[in-house]
């Protein structure tokens, strides 16, 4: 059964070599379980821009029109009649995700990240109205209340937006291999992701060592709460470090050396990749073997680990650095994305869309 839809103003790429701009896109009116909710910010996530720019072609191919976006702070507006945890007037967020099959093993188990039914908030097949599902470059968005958080009252909104993919990313690997007081833990990039695994080692108690290729970036890692940071490509800085990490989160995307990085894990020690190289590794066995290492992989979080981690930013004032700009700007600002030319995260105001 279809539901009833509204209009909403967005803003949408017709194809891979178009830039966004501005669109009206059909909305479900919210059904018994659903929540609108009324977007108040919304971040840029590189993958916003891999989508759609078509880059990740291979695996997940982008629908055009698409709408992205999945880094959401919003109002509700309306509730579902059978909604329970929410009500009009509350602040609420939305990730990465807005539905799952809820009867698998991994639902079941709180990961519904790793659900193969799993249903993304933009660019997956839209169970209710056909299409694809569109993003958060939008006025509003309806949503299953399962798949609706809780923001902290006193967490800044465009700050906080962020936290639904990059914080959540960073927070969860962190929280699933023991990141505690006593540890010491590295974060390797100092981009969207880096500055808030940085964020988190630091109020999780760690002792962090940030790795950077450019040595200007020193007095901000410090600043976001590192304890030292390190010039990757200076070797005698990095000998000093061998053997020694209990945990490395390496959140570059572009090619570059994890070997170097293997080989200051101490016994244990893990390797949690967060970004995503288009080249395979090249990893030889002994590195791994030697240490009993480890090299793993995360993806987002769970929607209790999510909520887990917005309670504990709004517990330790926790958001992320942000440039807050009008989505008339959006095009502008994946220019300077791609030049990592963002202290540290792109938030969209989407008053902006008003005038639209
Ligand atoms: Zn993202
Ligand atoms: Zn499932």
């Amino acid at each position: 059964m279809h539901p009833t839809t509204y209009k909403a103003k967005a803003y949408s790429a017709g194809s891979e070599t178009s830039p966004l701009a501005s669109t009206q896109i059909q909305r479900r009116d919210p059904t018994n379980y659903d929540v609108q909710i009324e977007i108040l910010f919304c971040g840029i996530c590189h993958s916003d821009l891999h989508s759609v720019r078509n880059e990740w072609s291979e695996f997940m191919a982008t629908n055009y029109p698409i709408v992205p976006g999945h880094e959401i702070v919003g109002r509700v507006t309306r509730v579902g009649s059978a909604v329970t945890k929410y009500r009009p007037g509350d602040v609420v967020a939305v990730g990465c995700m807005v539905d799952s099959d809820r009867t698998c093993p991994q639902c079941k188990a709180d990961r519904e990240q790793f659900c193969p039914n799993m249903v993304l908030t933009f660019n997956s097949p839209d169970e209710h109205l056909g299409g694809i599902t569109y993003g958060g470059y939008s006025e509003s968005i309806v949503v299953d209340e399962h798949f609706v958080l809780r923001m902290p009252s006193n967490l800044n909104p465009a700050g906080a937006a962020p936290l639904l993919c990059a914080g959540i990313t960073t927070f969860s690997p962190m929280r699933h291999w023991g990141v505690s007081k006593g540890k010491k833990v590295g974060v390797v990039g100092l981009g969207g992701l880096g500055h808030m695994g940085v964020k988190f080692a630091h109020a999780f108690g760690a002792h962090v060592v940030v790795f950077t290729t450019s040595p200007n970036k020193k007095d901000d890692a410090l600043r976001l709460g590192a304890d030292e940071t390190v010039v990757s490509r200076n070797a005698d800085e990095m000998k000093k470090h061998v053997g020694s990490f209990d945990f490395i989160l390496d959140t570059v995307s572009a090619n570059h050396d994890i070997n170097a990085y293997i080989n200051l894990l101490g016994v244990d020690g893990n390797l949690t990749l967060v970004g995503a190289p288009a080249e395979p590794l090249d990893v030889p066995a002994f590195s791994l073997i030697m240490g009993r290492r480890r090299l793993a992989g995360s993806a987002i979080g769970g929607i209790a680990e999510t909520q887990e981690m917005l309670d504990f930013c709004g517990k330790h004032s926790i958001t992320a650095d942000v440039e807050v700009i009008p989505i008339q700007k959006v095009n502008e600002a994946y220019d300077r994305l791609l030049k990592s030319d963002v202290k540290y995260r792109f938030s969209i105001d989407m008053a902006s869309l008003k005038s639209e």
